[in-house]
């Protein structure tokens, strides 16, 4: 399986998740536009460590909820890495509250982050792949899109908003030969979770029929084969990266 002379744009690529898909990606020979919000600092570390190994990286700030920042982003992959082969929508946040005490803020910016920005990158991205006749479109949701979570509805809703725009956008691009693919992470090791407190982790941990978190590696060695040549059968599917959880 190898990745050379590709181009991926990860979003929220500085840290957890889609920084090892970054690394992944880049070992198997592609290059790679980094996408962070704030931490511009925490973003060129991870393109440096690209970098050492030998492929292109670059550092793109920009909020992905908004639209014309994601234009921009998809505009300055293309002319500094020549093409855009593989988008990643990694991006996420969670503002998690009890449905009666959430505030219409936390439903709508969770919504933006999550999902508007969805929309945003695979139709500024899309324009480009189905001229090429190509293109892998990889979406981050959550086993939470599935089973929905107490205290999560807004996250939830973003998660499984991703399910069905992607089966509808996979279904308009096949003939483009555009894929589209869900990863739906269960439990994994990131500051996202790292939020959560002994006890709340403790339960989890105990549905886990292979009882251990997931690590961010094991979401990024689904990404890889996804942006492979190996994974060109499918598209419009949700895989499951959850140790069994979901079963
Ligand atoms: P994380 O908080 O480390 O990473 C999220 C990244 O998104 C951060 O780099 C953050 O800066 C970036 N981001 C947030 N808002 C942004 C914006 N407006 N514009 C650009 N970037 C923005 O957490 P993670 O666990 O690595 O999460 C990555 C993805 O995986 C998220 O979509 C998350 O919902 C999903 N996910 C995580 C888990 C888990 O257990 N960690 C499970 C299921 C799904």
């Amino acid at each position: 399986m190898n990745l050379i002379g590709k181009v991926a744009l990860i979003t929220g690529a500085s840290r957890g998740i889609g920084r090892a898909c970054a690394l992944k990606l880049a070992k198997l020979g592609a290059d790679i536009a980094i996408n962070c919000s704030k931490n511009k600092a925490l973003a060129e570390e991870a393109a440096n460590e690209i970098k050492n190994i030998g492929r292109k990286a670059i550092v793109i700030q920009a909020d992905v909820s908004k639209q014309k920042e994601v234009e921009l982003m998809v505009e300055t992959t293309i002319k500094q890495l020549g093409s855009l082969d593989i988008l990643i929508n990694n991006a996420g946040i969670t503002r998690d509250s009890l449905l009666l005490r959430m505030k219409e803020d936390d439903w709508i910016k969770v919504l933006e982050t999550n999902l508007n920005s969805v929309f945003f990158t695979t139709k500024a991205a899309s324009k480009y792949m189905i001229r090429k006749r190509q293109g892998r479109i990889i979406n981050i949701s959550s086993i939470i899109g599935i089973a929905g979570n107490i205290g999560q509805a807004n996250y939830a809703a973003s998660k499984a908003g991703i399910i069905g725009f992607s089966k509808s956008v996979a279904k308009e691009l096949a003939s483009r030969n555009v894929l589209v693919n869900v990863i739906a992470p269960g439990f994994i090791e990131t500051d996202m979770t790292d939020a959560l407190n002994k006890q709340q982790k403790e339960i989890i941990l105990s549905s886990i029929p292979l009882k251990r978190y997931g690590k961010p590696e094991d979401v990024a060695n689904l990404a890889a084969f996804l942006s492979s040549e190996e994974s060109s059968y499918l598209t419009g599917q949700v895989i499951f990266v959850d140790g069994g959880m979901n079963m």
